[in-house]
């Protein structure tokens, strides 16, 4: 057996794990574990833009910030958390500057910044310019950065190794079992502090813009430990992913003045949100689709609208909004300046669907987006033991994989890239003062005995099943039951088909035998995952008989402020069943209103 002896250990080398591990590396001895090269990982991918009220064009604030969130959030997220991210956002984005990202900047060299969907002028109810961004390509700049500065800190990394269990000792995390993909060794790293950030969920679903490494491992690890997972019913949906293949279309593309069509030719956010229209929040703009798709208005009476970003069609709409650029002179744009700005949008349309869109529309339906459940911490990142906040000492969380719980039941667009900085920076900090003061917990005699077990039940099933079907079975009935719009009907009837792909997985094996990136077999381990989450995910989504933010019931359609303003809190008793829990949500100024945008 490999073992290893590290003070704070670092699962997941995305923007949160990053960030932990540069922050952890400044005190203690670091290592950072990721089943992808770092650079591969998600937030690399991340396109439109990063939140941050830095008014560098036009006035803003951090309490707008908090505000918007707040109003984003569905009056689900906690309150102090919301704050504290506004108020650090300022100063993340100049020490992310100063680090050397290189943002897109200001005729006269401030950091630019584009609007998004949810962010307004607090005053005028009309969108602010609060994302910062590097063309279509943010999360690859802050990924690119954080990775040389841990180079740089002395970070130890130890890539495409795939953590495949926690070790807990006496209540405390003690470490974690990972495989070592060129080997398929396993080896034990025992560490004083254990940073989960692993990322989304997100191929539970059919059509989804997560990367296929978007698995959950961290959540479905943690759950097995008899932890608890937070408001998994709420996953958020974004509007504009390319037809079909679910890859994102940012929605900087609408912050750059894009709009969206139906079938017949109307730009039908005029109806949903009249205020901010195509600028209005996720899930709006979500179900806005679905209904015109269900009404027959999609583009020839497919599951398809167009999103319009031709130059002509954007001055058009741009002169009809009154959109002004700061200088006052009527904002128009030219196809090379589209080009500028989102180039690897216009990539992605030219490559995957033939589509130019400085010339054509982009046929677009919504795609599944982001988790806004994951594992309850507070705004330290210290991982949560129970609804009364008991910290399970040792064990952290941040990123996608978190619930701080600052984006309640819908994320704002660029709020997550923020989280990721903000929370893996406290993360990180929280751990390696941790890690000073305490000593490495005993491990258990055979530490490893738990993963060997289970990777021996996949070797020796009968091999009846396939593991494919199953995850197909698996994304369709979770697509179309757990999607934009649910019912109680629908989702007892994934509930019934995810349980019934439970008990088929047990007969799931593997036919390639070897050790060396056996990648068949992470894969069936990563499906046993999926699957777990799937279940929690629609049981906790059952339970809720309200809509709020990214759960929207039809059988249930108003908010429920007076019984459901509460965090869900799932964990597995000791008969394996799924048990729910709630805690209530932290207030601090925010009345909840009804939502209008
Ligand atoms: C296409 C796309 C565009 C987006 N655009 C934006 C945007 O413009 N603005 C915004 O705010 N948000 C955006 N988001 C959301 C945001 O990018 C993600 O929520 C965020 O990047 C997640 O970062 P993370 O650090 O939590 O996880 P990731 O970046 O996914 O990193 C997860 C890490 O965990 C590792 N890992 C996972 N499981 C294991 C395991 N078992 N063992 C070892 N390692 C493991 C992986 O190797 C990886 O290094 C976008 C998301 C997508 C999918």
């Amino acid at each position: 057996m490999n073992t290893h002896q590290i003070e704070v250990l670092v699962v997941g080398a995305g923007g949160a794990g990053l960030m932990a591990g540069l922050y952890a590396s400044k005190t203690a001895k670091t290592a950072v574990i990721s089943k992808l090269y770092p650079t591969r990982s998600h937030t690399g991918t991340a396109q439109g833009g990063i939140g941050a009220a830095l008014a560098s064009q036009e006035e803003d604030h951090p309490e707008w910030h908090t505000y918007d969130t707040v109003k984003g959030s569905d009056y689900l997220g906690d309150q102090d958390a919301i704050e504290f991210m506004c108020e650090e956002a300022v100063q993340a984005i100049y020490e992310l500057e100063h680090m050397g990202l290189p943002f897109d900047r200001t005729p006269d060299g401030k950091i630019s910044q584009r609007p998004f969907g949810g962010h307004t002028n607090n005053v005028t109810g009309k969108p602010v310019r609060r994302a910062c961004h590097t063309a279509d390509r943010t999360g690859h700049m802050i990924l690119q950065t954080l990775y040389q500065q841990c180079l740089k800190n002395n970070v130890t990394f130890y890539d495409e190794f795939q953590v495949v269990d926690l070790i807990m000792a006496g209540g405390k995390a003690a470490g974690v079992v990972a495989v070592e993909l060129a080997t398929g060794e396993l080896h034990v790293f025992h560490a004083k502090a254990v940073i989960f950030a692993t990322g989304g969920h997100g191929r539970i679903w059919e059509i989804t813009s997560n990367a296929y490494a978007f698995t959950g491992d961290g959540p479905a690890i943690t759950m097995r430990h008899g932890l608890p997972l937070e408001d998994m019913e709420f996953f958020q949906f974004h509007p504009t992913g390319i037809y079909k293949l679910g890859i994102l279309i940012t929605e900087g593309v609408r912050g750059e003045g894009g709009i969206l069509i139906n079938g017949k030719g109307e730009r039908f956010m005029e109806k949903y949100a009249p205020n901010v229209k195509d600028l209005a929040s996720r899930d709006v703009i979500s179900r806005a689709i679905y209904l015109e798709i269900r009404d027959g208005n999609g583009v020839n009476g497919q599951n398809y609208v167009y999103l319009d970003v031709r130059p002509e069609q954007v001055n058009k709409f741009a002169a009809l909004d009154g959109r002004k650029n700061l200088d006052g002179t009527p904002l128009a744009v030219t196809g090379e300046q589209i080009l500028a700005k989102l180039p690897d949008i216009v990539d992605f349309c030219r490559v995957y669907l033939g589509v130019d869109p400085i010339t054509q529309p982009m046929p677009i339906q919504p795609t599944a987006h982001y988790a806004m459940g994951g594992i309850p911490t507070n705004k330290y990142g210290e991982a949560i033991a129970d609804e009364k906040n008991t910290i399970v000492p040792g064990l952290y969380a941040a990123g996608e994989v978190a619930c701080v719980s600052v984006h309640g039941a819908n994320r704002l667009g660029t709020n997550s890239l923020l989280d990721l900085v903000v929370f893996g920076k406290h993360a990180g900090l929280r751990a390696a003062e941790f890690a000073k003061k305490a000593d490495l917990q005993p491990l258990p005699a055979d530490p490893a005995a738990p993963v060997r077990a289970q990777f021996d039940r996949i070797r020796k099933a009968d091999g009846k099943e396939n593991a494919f079907d199953i995850a197909v079975a698996m994304k369709k009935v979770m697509f179309d039951d757990m999607g934009i719009f649910r019912s109680g009907k629908g989702m007892e009837n994934a509930l019934k088909v995810v349980r019934g792909l439970q008990a088929r997985f047990k007969h799931v094996s593997v036919t390639d035998t070897g050790a060396i990136f056996n990648m068949e077999m992470m894969n069936v381990w990563e499906l046993g995952n999926l699957l777990d989450l799937a279940e929690v995910t629609t049981v906790s989504a059952l339970a809720r008989t309200e809509s709020r933010g990214g759960h929207s019931r039809e059988d249930y359609p108003d908010r429920d402020d007076k019984n459901w303003l509460k965090h869900t809190m799932a964990h597995v008793d000791e008969k394996g069943r799924i048990e729910l829990k709630y805690k209530p949500v932290v207030m601090t100024k925010y009345e909840p209103k009804v939502r209008t945008y």
